[in-house]
């Protein structure tokens, strides 16, 4: 790996403020991001996974910049981003792309297929006429669609077919980084196989580093380098993906990693049921936010915030119970 991270995020925060009444008085905020801190080589995946809300979306938001983050720096190949204006912003789009979850909205339905995949070429590199249907042919082929396609509309595909698209779009430029919001979580789950591999052969080619945020840990699982564990607008837990789900550090994801079916019917892991629901990001709990559902919790749990330990070499977790050095 290289020593300057592709992607670099550094104590991200995004609180959205809760307005009431007629004259939109500030009332609360919620804490959708509080001080994450993460980075990702060249030719890497790191997954960010957790439950739904918890602000792993957000997250992909805040580094695209489709919304202002309330503290904290985001840094694309070595250049601190989050501040730049628009105009400032525009060379460093061509190297920061996504896949969102749903292929049908994010598609044009009156555009043909070669004018979705050209279009980021026409706006941003200087590519010919003649150049740019020859290069759409080759992304077609790259991501497993046939050049008769090209002439096709979005409707004329199946779901898997446009999420193909949707990825030749966003190879168009030869992006350094990818953000995928649950990019296969609407597809079927043969579909979800393909587009995952897909992905993983399209990063060994091009070295292209992947954001991978998604709900389902096997899909995680197959697919990462390193995982990222989010619960409630923290990341709990982080490392590399065997050492993750061979050995969970963090009470969370160790009840996370125990929801997930195992393909041996002889093996019955034992499972963890969390009590309660997530606690609502408007007032998180106190200390550790995990605390209301943790069946270790101690008193200090309740008043002081554990910091991110490193509990072994690139193993981190935040817990009182593990020992280690402060990241
Ligand atoms: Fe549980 Fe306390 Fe660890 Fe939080 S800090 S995960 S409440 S033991």
């Amino acid at each position: 790996m290289s020593a300057t991270p592709l992607l670099e995020v550094k104590g991200l925060t995004k609180h959205f403020p809760v307005r009431k009444g007629v004259f939109g008085r500030l009332s609360k905020k919620v804490h959708a991001v509080d001080g994450v801190s993460f980075a990702i080589h060249a030719g890497e995946t790191l997954g960010l996974v957790g439950e739904s809300g918890c602000g792993k979306s957000t997250i992909g938001k805040l580094i695209l910049k489709l919304i202002e983050p309330t503290a904290g720096e985001v840094h694309l190949q070595g250049t601190r981003i989050d501040q730049l204006s628009r105009q400032d912003m525009r060379p460093h789009r061509q190297d920061l792309q996504v896949v969102f979850q749903d292929p049908y909205a994010s598609l044009n339905p009156r555009m043909r297929a070669k004018d979705i995949v050209a279009e980021p070429m026409r706006n941003f590199a200087r590519v010919s006429h003649a150049e740019v249907d020859d290069k759409v042919a080759a992304l077609f082929e790259k991501v497993g669609l046939r050049r008769d396609q090209m002439p096709r509309f979005p409707h004329e595909f199946s779901g898997g077919q446009r999420q193909r698209l949707v990825i030749a779009r966003a190879l168009a430029l030869r992006p350094k980084v990818i953000v995928c919001d649950e990019a296969v979580s609407a597809l079927d789950v043969s579909v979800q196989a393909q587009v995952v591999n897909l992905l993983a052969d399209l990063q060994l080619d091009s070295g292209v580093a992947y954001l991978f945020i998604a709900h389902d840990l096997a899909v995680v699982e197959h697919i990462s380098h390193r995982v990222a564990v989010m619960y409630l607008g923290r990341i709990v837990e982080l490392a590399e993906k065997r050492v993750l789900f061979a050995g969970a550090q963090h009470p969370y994801t160790e009840a996370l990693l125990s929801a997930v079916p195992v393909p041996d019917p002889t093996t019955k892991p034992k499972r963890i049921i969390l009590q309660g629901d997530v606690p609502s990001p408007i007032s998180p709990p106190s200390g550790c936010h995990f605390h209301t559902r943790c069946p270790y919790a101690e008193a200090r749990c309740r008043v002081e915030t554990p910091p991110m330990r490193e509990v072994a070499p690139g193993h981190f977790a935040a817990c009182h119970l593990r020992p280690g050095p402060v990241a």
